[in-house]
């Protein structure tokens, strides 16, 4: 507990003693001792088996693939990798991206954040899901950078080889290695309904087999999923906890343009979760979170005219996480 100056000072002029939350960023600073960054990456040639057409076609109805990361490469010779994949042609021209966005991303993040060590993070795309040799390849070159502490490898549930997942508890001897599943949901009716192409016991089990080996997890969580109330969306979380997750993301629903998603709530079929319940369900997940898994996120949101709905997922940053933090006030906690 501690005493703290919160927020906008026109709202919140007022001192209250408050809890401050374990967010990522403290038990990165606690294990380092400096300002680590999470550094993401986007490359050619990563796909997912559920756009691919492996699990399905079209992807979960949510997800417009190019608006995962504004590096995101453009892949002009449209080859794409698999867990099949007998040769990788572009393996060159991955490694001089990643190479290139490093460079880039981590000059600007020790000016502007002063970061002083970086957590390569494999973000767009289902970065386990190509040959066993590219990922090892691309996994090795990223850290080959003195100041680069570990990764962190944006996944699916089903498209982790058993032969990945002990590289990465062998690089776990050396390096800062996490694993981030998409969780979404624990009931299969909105996975289905989300063409999520896997169920709740797929993620269960990759969460608590990754758990065994002792890698360290992140689950992402997403509340105002279709058909969803908010019992539902707190017993995924809970569930999420459960599972041994060490440290959590919580993402609103939003739709992007050119999804499947905006088409079902074009036909009137999809309603966006408010801003007021999306807080409210927050502060309660948040409550029922044992204190030693970290928060990664607490919001997400686009800032660009691909946002088809709700508005609010257009507000900035720094708004969305005062509106948060005054309802977390409420309940003695900060974020
Ligand atoms: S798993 Fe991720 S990349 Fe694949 S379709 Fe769903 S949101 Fe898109």
């Amino acid at each position: 507990m501690r005493w703290q100056l919160l927020g906008d000072p026109k709202i919140l002029l007022k001192r209250t003693a408050v809890k401050q939350l374990y967010t990522y960023g403290q038990y990165l600073k606690n294990k380092f001792h400096t300002k680590v960054s999470k550094l993401p990456l986007g490359l050619s040639g990563f796909t997912c088996p559920n756009i691919d057409g492996t699990v399905a076609k079209g992807g979960c109805t949510f997800c417009l693939n190019d608006s995962f990361s504004p590096n995101l490469a453009k892949n002009a010779d449209k080859t794409f990798l698999n867990l099949e994949s007998k040769s990788n042609p572009i393996l060159d021209k991955q490694l001089r991206e990643l190479e290139m966005q490093i460079l880039t991303t981590r000059k600007m993040m020790r000016e502007e954040w002063k970061s002083k060590k970086f957590l390569v993070y494999f973000q767009a795309f289902t970065n386990t899901y190509a040959p066993f040799e590219t990922i090892k390849a691309l996994y090795d070159s990223a850290l080959t950078y003195d100041d680069v502490i570990g990764l962190s490898i944006g996944t699916r549930s089903d498209s982790v080889t058993d032969e990945v997942l002990d590289y990465l508890v062998e690089l776990s001897q050396e390096k800062e290695i996490w694993i981030e599943y998409g969780i979404q949901s624990i009931y299969d009716e909105t996975l289905d309904r989300i063409n999520r192409g896997h169920d709740a016991l797929n993620v269960e089990k990759a969460i608590k087999k990754a758990k065994e080996k002792g890698l360290s997890v992140c689950g992402h969580l997403i509340f105002g999923l279709p058909g969803e109330d908010q019992e539902m969306m707190l017993n995924s979380a809970k569930a999420a906890y459960e599972w041994g997750i060490d440290s959590v993301k919580y993402h609103p629903l939003y739709v992007v343009k050119h999804t499947l998603l905006a088409n079902e709530y074009m036909m009137g079929g999809f309603e966006p979760i408010s801003k007021e319940d999306y807080i409210d369900t927050l502060v309660k997940a948040i409550a029922l979170k044992p204190d030693h898994i970290s928060i990664q996120r607490v919001t997400a949101g686009i800032d660009d005219d691909t946002l088809l709905a709700p508005a609010w997922c257009g507000l900035p940053k720094n708004k969305m996480l005062q509106y948060i933090n005054s309802a977390l006030i409420r309940e003695g906690l900060i974020y």
